[in-house]
């Protein structure tokens, strides 16, 4: 029997609920990946054994083909959340990832905290990005992940309004801090191996690029994501956000 979908995600409780909280718990939630006061996102249903690798901050054109030699060898599909600006200046290899077969999500244009952004603006990262997205692989863009986790309501909203469902993550380390691949690889095991006793699905987070340095070394990370393709290869199976969409 399968699982319901419904069971892995959130349910918000509005705007409404929200006006309440103080300022310090406002701020704690709109960066917390399991908070539910901001709307409905996709975490991770109530399947154990299945796995979504997730990349964020790319392309980048040192790291990301790295990564998609990986994948291929493991013949595994990922999901790709890229930056518009980013994508924009690197068609091809947009195109690459999704001539592999992997899914491309929308990860704002350029990186700011959407939680501190007028609107009017929050609006035009997420539209210049699906449309730059869409006019590179001919597909629309079914996926946003908040840069940082961060979000307010009229965010999920405006992604919603664009034809894309808001996604969170419920594994992840600081890669981008250059830890090396043993230690990314391990953590995010360990936490991928609970919320399996748990009876959940894993949506881990690794970065294929960063966001302010195009040049930041990823080389432990997409090492690290070999490293949980060969330890699941066999057990698990990997899926992209479609699977959970
Ligand atoms: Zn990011």
């Amino acid at each position: 029997m399968i699982t319901p979908l419904a069971a892995g995600i959130f349910e918000g409780l509005g705007a409404a609920a929200s006006a309440g909280l103080a300022v310090g718990a406002y701020a704690y939630a709109s960066l917390w990946p399991g908070s539910r006061i901001f709307g409905t996102a996709i975490t991770a249903p109530a399947r154990p054994g299945e796995l979504a690798l997730t990349f964020d901050d790319g392309p980048n054109a040192a790291w990301t083909p790295r990564l998609l030699d990986i994948l291929a060898r493991h013949e595994a599909r990922a999901t790709f959340f890229l930056l518009g600006s980013r994508a924009a200046a690197q068609p091809e290899l947009v195109r690459r990832i999704a001539t592999a077969g992997h899914t491309i999500g929308n990860h704002s244009w350029s990186h700011p905290n959407l939680a501190r952004t007028r609107a009017s603006r929050v609006r035009e990262e997420l539209r210049r990005t699906s449309e730059t997205l869409q006019q590179i692989t001919g597909a629309p863009v079914k996926f946003f992940r908040p840069p940082f986790g961060a979000r307010r309501p009229v965010v999920f909203r405006m992604a919603r309004d664009l034809g894309m469902e808001p996604v969170l993550w419920n594994a992840m380390t600081s890669d981008w801090s250059e830890p090396s691949a043993d230690r990314i690889a391990k953590e995010l095991m360990k936490k991928i191996d609970g919320l399996e006793r748990r009876g959940r699905a894993a949506n881990i987070v690794l970065h294929d690029g960063g966001h302010r340095d195009a040049a930041a070394n990823r080389a432990p990370s997409v090492a690290a994501a070999g490293l949980l393709l060969e330890r699941y290869a066999k057990s698990h199976r990997f899926v992209t956000l479609d699977a959970w969409g």
